[in-house]
């Protein structure tokens, strides 16, 4: 609903109440409002890296790529920003399949253990990088699940590669693997710059950023936590955040365990 309201004046100037008018506002009309702001934020992520792809082209043809270093450096700014229109195209397609014709997925059955360690070996160059320590609570057992190891695979480094991102130099990151009843528990803790409270149920939503301008630097598109939470619903899972502002975040993952056959 929307509400607005106006005074009632009596023919002596009393007060004498207030007007207040609801107005509901139909599925419909936000949907409507939503595929607005999505093309909105589409066409401003887009022409973002264009118009510094062009800026620095224009400028090198205009004699800067006399001097060898601006060269270099302009045409690395240059491939910077292709990459980034490249990952948010990628993003948008995959996205946008998922969200007309839903999932098909792979499913078979593979050890927790290994695509824990699939993603370790992927990410651990960006941690030394940031000289960042990234560490795997052993798990004492094997724990199989049922699922589509690639779609899990992209969940998982979307969560751990935003925990390197949003955590300092010299942070610490930790993966933690979990047997709880017959669920598993992936957490991934991270020890960053941390998220409001009010801010956790909006970063789910397409391009939402609470920081724009660090979100970008590091390459992110805005659309990665959005991709995630389809993928993990549709292995009928759930996706949950705990987060102190300053001292860090933790994403669980929650997937249905395989149980041993009797
Ligand atoms: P992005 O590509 O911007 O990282 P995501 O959809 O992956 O997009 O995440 C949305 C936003 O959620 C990020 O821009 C960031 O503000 C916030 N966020 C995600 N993960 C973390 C984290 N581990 N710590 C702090 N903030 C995070």
């Amino acid at each position: 609903f929307e509400v607005s309201g106006s005074p009632i004046i009596g023919t002596q100037n009393e007060w004498k109440g207030v007007l207040l008018v609801f107005h509901e506002i139909t599925e419909i009309k936000k949907l409507e409002q939503m595929r607005k702001d999505f093309v909105a934020n589409v066409s401003h992520e887009l022409k973002t890296p264009i118009t510094s792809i062009k800026g620095f082209s224009e400028t090198l043809l205009d004699g800067a790529m006399k001097d060898e270093s601006t060269l270099e450096d302009f045409l690395k700014i240059i491939l910077n920003e292709s990459d980034r229109l490249q990952t948010l195209i990628e993003d948008l397609l995959d996205l946008s399949r998922i969200e007309q014709h839903g999932f098909h997925l792979n499913i078979e059955e593979f050890d927790i253990g290994i695509l824990m360690s699939d993603i370790i070996t992927l990410l651990k160059g960006k941690a030394e990088e940031k000289n960042i320590i990234l560490h795997i609570n052993p798990i004492s057992k094997t724990l199989f699940i049922k699922g589509d190891y690639s779609r899990l695979k992209q969940v998982f480094i979307n969560l751990l590669s935003n925990a390197l991102t949003y955590t300092p130099s010299g942070g610490y990151v930790e993966i933690e693997v979990k047997e709880i009843e017959e669920m598993v528990h992936i957490q991934i803790k991270d020890t960053g710059i941390g998220i409001e409270q009010e801010e956790i149920p909006r970063i789910f939503e397409r391009f939402y950023r609470v920081d724009k301008a660090r979100s970008r630097n590091s390459g992110g598109t805005g659309l990665g936590l959005a991709i995630v939470k389809h993928i993990v619903e549709a292995h009928k899972g759930s996706i949950s955040v705990t987060s102190v502002k300053e001292k860090g975040t933790t994403f669980t993952i929650s997937l249905e365990k395989v149980l041993p056959a009797i």
